[in-house]
Order: C-alpha cells, then sequence, then structure tokens
C-alpha cells in the first residue's frame, strides 16, 4: 500500500465498523484461569490501543516492530538502555539537546562512554572502539541542518559490530527511510511532525530486527514509560494527515528559503543540503525532500530581541513540526546544556534562529519575517 493509503488503513476499522479506533484504558483485564492468560494482562505490559498505534508507525516506516514511548527522549531511553557496562556510542555533535544531556551525564553514572563527531560523514576506522556497539545519526541535524550518509555510515558501523540508530525525527518517514538505508533502529519524537498539532508527547521506536525488537519490548515494560492509551489515540489521529501536512510545510518552507536568501539582514541560512554539494547530493539520494525545518543567522548588526517580538504569527517556542510555525533561540532554549565550546563547534551562536515551518498560509509567514527583519535592524522600535 502507498503511504497515505496505510496512514489511514493500516489499523482496520474494528468491530462496530468504526473508522476510528477504540480507546481502550483498562489497566487490568480479567484472566480465563489460573495459568491460562489472555494476550491483555496489564496496561504496561501490552495494550489494544497501543499496538495499534505501533502497528501504525511501524508500517509507515518500513519496520516489523514498533514501539510508542512517552516522549521522543524515553525512546532514546529505551534505545540507549540496550548499552551493557564499558560500551561506547559515537554520536553527531549537534544531536538533540536532551539527547546530549543523556549522552554526556547518564552514560557515565552507567559507565559507559561517548565520543562527539562533529561530522559523521568523516568517520574513520579510528573512531570505533572495541567496545562501540551504537552510532547515533541525526540527520538533518538540528539546528544547522547538515546531513549524514545513512548507508556510509552504516556500512563502516556495521563492518565493526555496531548498531546504527538514527534519529529520523526531522523528515519522518513520509519523507526518509532510514531501515532501508542500513539503519538497525530508528526512533522519533513523535511530538514532532507525527503528532503534528502540538498536543501530544511521544516518542517512537522502530526495528526491522526480532532480537532487538524483544530487547526495545523488555525495556517499554521494565522502564514503564510506554504511551498511555488517549495518547496512542491522538498519535494515531495525527499521523493519518502527516504526508498532507508535510507536502504543505515543505512547500512553504521552499519559498521562504527563497525569500529569505534575497534579504541583507541573513547572513546565513541553512536547511538540509545547504551546506556543499556533497551533502546536497545526500540528501537528494536518500530522502524525498528537505523538510520544513530552516535556521537563520541575522547579520551582527541585527538585535535578535527586536525581531523577536517583531513576529505575530510565528511563536517564539521551542518544538517544530506541528501546523504552526515556530521560532526558537537554539543557545538560549534547546541547546543550554551544549557547553559553550561544543555549541561553537557546532555552529549554534546567539544570532542564530530556528524556524519550525507550519502549514499557514506562506504569504503571510513571508509578510512576518519581513516584518520582524526590518525591525532587527531598525535602531528603534517597532
Ligand atoms: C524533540 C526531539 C527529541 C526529543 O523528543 P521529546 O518528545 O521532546 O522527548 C529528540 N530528537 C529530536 C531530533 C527532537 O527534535
Amino acid at each position: 500500500m502507498e503511504f497515505n493509503t496505510l496512514a489511514i488503513h493500516a489499523i482496520p476499522n474494528g468491530p462496530l465498523g468504526e473508522v476510528v479506533p477504540a480507546i481502550h484504558l483498562a489497566t487490568t483485564y480479567g484472566q480465563p484461569a489460573n495459568e491460562e492468560f489472555t494476550d491483555f494482562v496489564y496496561q504496561r505490559g501490552n495494550n489494544p490501543t497501543r499496538n495499534n498505534a505501533e502497528k501504525v508507525v511501524a508500517a509507515l516506516e518500513g519496520g516489523r516492530h514498533g514501539f510508542v514511548f512517552g516522549s521522543g527522549m524515553a525512546a532514546t531511553a529505551a534505545v540507549l538502555s540496550l548499552l551493557t557496562s564499558g560500551q561506547h556510542v559515537i554520536a553527531s555533535a549537534s544531536v538533540y539537546g536532551g539527547t546530549y544531556r543523556f549522552l554526556t551525564n547518564e552514560l557515565p553514572r552507567r559507565n559507559q562512554h561517548y565520543t562527539f563527531v562533529n561530522d559523521l560523514n568523516t568517520l574513520t576506522d579510528a573512531d570505533f572502539r572495541d567496545t562501540t556497539r551504537i552510532v547515533f545519526i541525526e540527520t538533518p541535524t538540528n539546528p544547522t541542518l547538515e546531513v549524514a550518509d545513512i548507508r556510509a555510515i552504516a556500512d563502516k558501523a556495521h563492518a565493526h559490530g555496531a548498531l546504527v540508530v538514527v534519529d529520523n525525527t526531522f523528515l519522518t518517514p513520509y519523507l526518509q527511510n532510514p531501515l532501508d538505508l542500513g539503519a538497525d533502529i530508528v526512533v522519533h519524537s513523535a511530538t514532532k511532525f507525527l503528532g503534528g498539532h502540538g498536543d501530544l508527547l511521544a516518542g517512537v521506536v522502530i526495528t526491522n530486527d526480532d532480537g532487538l525488537a524483544e530487547e526495545i519490548a523488555f525495556a517499554q515494560n521494565t522502564l514503564g514509560a510506554g504511551l498511555s492509551p488517549s495518547d496512542c489515540y491522538r498519535l494515531i489521529q495525527g499521523v493519518k494527515t502527516l504526508a498532507l501536512r508535510i507536502e504543505r510545510q515543505e512547500e512553504n518552507t521552499r519559498a521562504l528559503i527563497d525569500f529569505l536568501r534575497a534579504r541583507p539582514e541573513v547572513a546565513k541560512i541553512y536547511y538540509a543540503g545547504s551546506k556543499s554539494e556533497a551533502e546536497a547530493e545526500i540528501q537528494a539520494r536518500q530522502a524525498r525532500g528537505i523538510g520544513a525545518v530552516v535556521s537563520i543567522e541575522l547579520v551582527e548588526q541585527a538585535d535578535v530581541e527586536r525581531f523577536l517580538s517583531a513576529l505575530e504569527i510565528f511563536t517564539f517556542a521551542v518544538s517544530l513540526g506541528g501546523v504552526e510555525s515556530l521560532v526558537c533561540r537554539s543557545y538560549t532554549m534547546t541547546h543550554e546544556s551544549f557547553s559553550p565550546e561544543d555549541a561553537a563547534e557546532a555552529g549554534i551562536t546567539p544570532r542564530l534562529l530556528r524556524l519550525a515551518i507550519g502549514v499557514e498560509g506562506v504569504e503571510d509567514l513571508k509578510a512576518d519575517l519581513d516584518r520582524a527583519l526590518r525591525a532587527s535592524v531598525s535602531g528603534g522600535g517597532a
């Protein structure tokens, strides 16, 4: 089935013919007899609504096993719980701030190790240790939208016996399918595009490997971070319009990139593939679009505060992927846990603003940015 058909029909109609699946809220289920259990015993382990959500996200990502969690970080934490004492992770230097916090704070407490690599495309044998278990990729990266070649990295990682985990939040399964490119595990913050309406905190893990699936299921039940049935329902409803939303968001994004390119107040513009021809080529080869996140660095004379306060449609807020356009300042918001050196290394300056483009009318978005850009260099209040 095509993507849109799966998004609507991966979960069949219910027993009453209902086109929207029922929400099963029960925490416990009556069992037929001593030592005879049904499929459903206790909600933390298994739940019909959660199974439906897991089925649809796995189908969209082209994976056999899906798991949904209470947040993207809970999903990432469950995947990193695959590590045993002494094992090592390689990650891109500009991973999501929460992932950075997990790697730098949580791994050392568990006698586990990490290395950040500035550009995973330059990964060499020397970066691997005997203990390297996971290479953690984000592509494009947040907030500078650098692109990593998933297949090339997967080949190197597999040659060293390491697993490849891809955080596919920014492109979603509609635009990129890492499992087809050699990744072993895909994670998503479903809080972003998959949910899409700014009202759901959720995470997803998908894999084709039966053994890894068993370990993730164990982590989901043991850590107790599975997504609640009502939120599973919201996720199921959200993904039905994923493709429609992304198509509109990407169309808006491309128009805004053209608009921003011509602006003297913008010193730099970042989007997936903008860094170099080589990255543009990788992006075109492994994905079906650039997504709906762009970052801009304002010129030195521009005042970031004035820019932000002149915006009327863009909301100054963290997060991305929803129907509403947002702007955030990574330096003080999403990447505040980065050390100043790591932030500089990742290109995250105080004048860098990340724009998450929504589905609004594009002329209104242009007018909003035009007003704010003018205000940023106007000297007076705007
Ligand atoms: C938001 C985000 C996360 C974390 O997800 P939560 O749902 O906020 O826990 C992880 N990775 C990326 C790329 C994100 O944007």
